[in-house]
């Protein structure tokens, strides 16, 4: 393992049975208290982000917000943030997906994604690959293409990876 891999998962706080019995909730807050960490894990964002040639860096509510902008900044792109449903003030397109139990939605802001635009999404964890997969089709539809999704981790045991291979469609999954 490289020293940055290192330094990221010392900085991952395992919490058993949150937010409900039998999930081990990956809390990312001690390594954003700690800049060395939260600056090696932008920097590696950002890399990812500039070698897939992208333009636009989606982030996924909530961390992929915190995440996100500061790798945007540092990569030089634009920052566009994917919300729940009934969070963005503007025009939206929505996209709908199942849960475990039920189903969610997510919006962005249909003038901030274009045709030519190639964008790079990015969050906190991919579990199920659920969430990551709606936010494809949401760029997809608007006309955009993707440069790929950039993960800290990958709870590979829940297979999210597979699930998104379609979506990706040749796409790069990259997770730290
Ligand atoms: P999924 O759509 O199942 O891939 O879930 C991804 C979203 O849920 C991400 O935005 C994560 O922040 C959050 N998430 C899912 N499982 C966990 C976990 N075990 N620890 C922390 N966050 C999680």
């Amino acid at each position: 393992m490289t020293d940055v891999k290192e330094l990221l998962l010392s900085r991952i706080r395992d919490v058993a049975d949150y937010p409900e019995p039998g999930v081990m909730f990956k809390d990312i807050t001690p390594l954003l208290a700690d800049p060395a960490a939260f600056t090696a894990l932008t920097d590696a964002l950002a890399e990812i982000t500039v070698r897939h040639g992208a333009t636009k860096i989606v982030g996924l509510e909530a961390r992929g917000f915190i995440l996100g902008a500061p790798a945007a900044v540092r990569a030089g792109v634009g920052f566009i943030p994917v919300r729940k449903a009934g969070k963005l003030p503007g025009a939206t397109l929505s996209q709908a997906y199942d849960l475990e139990y039920g189903s969610a939605e997510i919006e962005v802001h249909a003038e901030d994604l274009v045709a030519g635009d190639r964008v790079m999404v990015i969050d906190d964890v991919l579990a199920t690959g659920g969430t990551a997969e709606a936010s494809l089709q949401l760029i997809r539809r608007a006309g955009a293409d993707v440069a790929g999704v950039a993960v800290l981790m990958e709870l590979a045991f829940l297979a999210g990876r597979q699930r998104l291979e379609p979506a990706l469609g040749g796409a790069p999954l990259e997770a730290l």
